[in-house]
């Protein structure tokens, strides 16, 4: 017999990616089978490894993918087999998600299991709406109901009498298809039809929506605006609240489609400051990065890094092709011996500095002519000057330094190469925002999208740098951002400047 596997019953969080604990995300890098349902965000779903099945057990109100008792024995026999499973709920484990009784039957079975909680949608979406639960001017208690009780039941258990205090705030659940009865309950055992009822659609994601209204008008609101599950309905003063503190969704990013167009391995930074302005990042990388042409030179000039004056880093992507060459063959930082080490760009200085080394000059700008001039006045005719990085990089700097007697060598690290995929004319058509980082991203891009000239219309193009910038320009393409600081961080920046978006 196989070695019993183990189960986490893990709470997802309401959706934002950024709301799923660090235990959670350990237990998501480690298992072997994913178990999950429709209230798990894409984000924190795609957080699986490659190696790992992922199994959809649906889950929506009256359209179960699969029964409960199905699921239950599903991770049962996982475990029994020897897998390590997350089964992955919605929000928290034990809010009414059934995490008891899954944990119960696995007691049962002898699998061993472990519970990592997860933050609540009844508490965090309507914090996303900015109502607080409590608040010292409105509430002492709080209570968090079902609005769909087990209907082998027959009965409810729900003391209306009790929940139509109005010094409390109630939050229901599941409570869509049983509001108007709700509603007419409360209105029975006395609470006042000016009592403010907020209801919060897909708390926490960019596709957040809030319906506010009272407790005599919200099920007319509800009609009239088609306002769908999956809800959380808040009823209590403390909904009066938002109209101060709301603050996610509000934002100038807030709900729109972002297009990012950097290489895979490059998007997650960005990615995940754009779930936090409350934007829907949609990734489609239009160049990727791979060895360069001559995988020879760039190994070669590892080895004579020491023989220059001057090493010019242009990208973070060169420093790590560097780092990885040395690595590959046993060295270290001290390969440099005592060459200068020039960084053009923040990201770029930065990657060295994760190994230790602090460039000795960094231009102010990344144009061409900054760089050349900073290089030209801090060496002198006959120094060795190698340019490392793209095997595309720009050769103006090298130009200049070469005409003014400085031995230069330009040799590639990696090199950008363009992608072709349907999915980026797809995905262009249904963004709202079209970001790029460099001149091969748009240049591939329009590539890929033989009609963006017309499709941009109505769209935002931001750019991450002047060089980008011109590179969209000279493909008839409007520039609406470009940021000061010519990073990532500036790119959000410039874009959640109120002004541009
Ligand atoms: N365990 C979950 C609740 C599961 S019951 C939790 O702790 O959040 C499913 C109900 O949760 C839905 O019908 C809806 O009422 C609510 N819900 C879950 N996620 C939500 C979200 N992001 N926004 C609004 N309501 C949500």
């Amino acid at each position: 017999m196989s070695r019993p596997g183990k189960v986490w019953l893990v709470g997802a969080g309401p959706g934002d990616p950024g709301l799923l604990t660090r235990k959670a995300a350990r237990a998501i890098a480690n298992c072997d089978v994913l178990v999950y349902d429709y209230l798990a965000s894409e984000a924190i779903v795609d957080m699986a490894p490659a190696s790992c099945e992922k199994i959809y057990v649906g889950k929506k109100a009256d359209q179960h993918t699969m029964p409960q008792d199905q699921i239950t024995a599903l991770i049962v026999r996982l475990g029994l087999e020897g897998k390590r499973v997350v089964r992955l709920k919605g929000g928290d484990v034990f809010v009414f998600a059934r995490g008891g009784e899954e944990a119960t039957e696995l007691h049962d079975a002898g699998v061993p299991f472990e519970i990592i909680p997860g933050l609540t949608s009844a508490i965090t979406a309507p914090a996303y709406a900015g109502i607080p639960i409590t608040h010292r001017d409105h509430n002492t208690s709080f209570t968090i109901a079902t609005g769909h009780e087990n209907p082998l039941k027959g009965y409810s258990s729900l003391d209306f009498e009790k929940l139509a205090n109005p010094s409390q705030t109630l939050v229901f659940l599941m409570a869509m298809g049983s509001l108007a009865g709700i509603v007419a309950k409360l209105r029975e055992h006395g609470m006042p039809g000016d009592m403010p009822v907020a209801i919060v659609r897909e708390g926490t994601k960019p596709t957040q929506e809030t319906l506010v209204a009272t407790l005599e008008t919200i099920v007319a609101e509800v009609e009239r605006t088609h306002f769908k599950a999956p809800a959380i309905v808040v009823i209590g003063h403390v909904v009066a609240e938002r109209e101060s503190i709301r603050w996610f969704d509000n934002g100038p990013l807030f709900g729109k489609r972002v297009l990012v167009t950097r290489p895979r391995e490059q998007t997650q930074e960005f990615v995940e400051a754009l779930y936090e302005a409350g934007a829907q990042p949609v990734v489609a990388p239009t160049i990727a990065i791979g060895p360069p042409d001559d995988v020879a030179a760039a190994l070669a000039v590892t080895s004579a890094f020491a023989s220059y004056a001057w090493i010019v880093f242009t990208s973070q992507n060169g420093v790590q092709a560097a780092f990885a060459q040395l690595a590959a063959r046993g060295a270290d930082a001290r390969a440099f011996g005592t060459a200068k080490i020039a960084a053009v760009g923040p990201k770029t200085a930065a990657s060295l500095a994760a190994h230790g080394i602090v460039a000795d000059f960094v231009p102010a700008t990344f144009t061409a002519d900054d760089v050349a001039t900073g290089l030209l006045a801090r060496s002198k005719a006959g120094d060795r000057v190698l340019f490392f990085g793209a095997q595309e990089m720009r050769q103006g700097p090298a130009e200049a330094l070469r005409a003014n007697d400085r031995r230069v060598d330009v040799v590639a690290g990696y090199k950008t190469t363009a992608v072709t995929d349907a999915a980026i004319a797809e995905r262009a058509r249904e963004t709202d925002v079209w970001t790029f980082a460099s001149a091969s991203a748009v240049e591939s891009f329009a590539a890929n999208v033989p009609d963006a000239v017309a499709l941009a219309h109505g769209k935002t193009i931001a750019c991450i740098g002047s060089v980008t910038a011109a590179a969209a320009t000279a493909l008839g393409l409007h520039v609406d951002v470009v940021p000061h600081d010519f990073t990532v961080a500036g790119l959000l920046d410039a874009l959640l400047d109120p002004v541009v978006a």
